[in-house]
């Protein structure tokens, strides 16, 4: 069976600083990174498998890059149709109406936050400033979780989606990386949230994997790679190996993503 296929979550930095970006994401999570972050190698990666779509992103993790990471993204966007494009905000940017104008203007998708490297809490006023500005406009797609931290944990992405509900939230690494039982406990049963299940299933059982997938319901789980964080065949060779069915596999390789942001 050939798939379609929407990678949900994929990362991409300017040329100049891919690899120092890449060798220092990989540093922050203790994880081997699978290559260089660039779109040509995202591209490269995907097309083993037969990825049509992406969602791409890249993190500002202090205010001032985030117009340059924005116009990057959008650059990127308009050289590869097939990326979806996310812009990054930081709660602590001077101006944050700016931003999200930028964000807009650019014609990118949605706002990608990050509260580990970017150092805000999820829950706290700044982000939920945030919030309230793209609430019903731009959808969010949040780092969460660490087992480090509490920066992004699940009980702070909950509090975001009971206090906007229209805001469309995806919730990355199944709701809480390495934070997986909080997880499946407090971010089930949102309407407004959904979760990628990027950098998630190399870490626990096929079994319990097919267990969290179910709990959150296979409708509101979309396959992503978290480039450059994994290799996408291996990725993908784990997500088939669950042995979902046919009619499960398309929804979470791609029709629940076009569903969600109405593509
Ligand atoms: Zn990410």
């Amino acid at each position: 069976m050939d798939y379609k296929i929407i990678d949900a979550h994929a990362h991409i930095f300017p040329e100049k600083i891919a690899e120092k970006a890449t060798v220092n994401v990989g540093a922050f999570y203790d994880l081997p990174m699978d290559s260089c972050g660039m779109s040509k190698k995202l591209i490269e990666g995907g097309n083993t498998i037969g990825v049509s779509k992406y969602l791409v992103c890249s993190t500002a993790t202090v205010p001032h890059q985030v117009n340059s990471i924005n116009r990057f993204i959008a650059d990127e966007c308009r050289k590869n149709p097939q990326f979806f494009g996310f812009g990054t905000a930081h709660p602590q940017s001077a101006d944050i109406e700016g931003d999200i104008k930028q964000i807009k203007d650019l014609g990118l998708h949605g706002v990608k936050l990050h509260p580990d490297f970017q150092e805000f809490d999820a829950d706290s006023p700044e982000a939920f400033r945030i919030y309230e500005m793209i609430e019903g406009e731009l959808p969010l797609l949040i780092h969460c979780g660490d087992p480090r931290y509490n920066w992004s944990e699940p009980a702070k992405i909950r509090r975001i989606a009971e206090n906007f509900p229209k805001l469309k939230i995806q919730a990355a690494h199944l709701g809480g990386y390495q934070r997986w039982d909080e997880a499946e406990e407090l971010l089930t049963g949102f309407e407004n949230l959904k979760v990628d299940i990027s950098s998630s299933l190399a870490f626990m059982s096929p079994e319990k994997a097919v267990e969290r997938i179910r709990k959150f319901g296979i409708e509101n789980c979309f396959f992503g790679s978290d480039f450059p964080m994994w290799n996408h065949s291996e990725e993908f060779d784990r997500f088939i190996s669950l042995g979902f069915d046919e009619k499960e596999n398309t929804m979470i390789l791609a029709e629940n993503f076009r569903n969600f942001y109405n593509i």
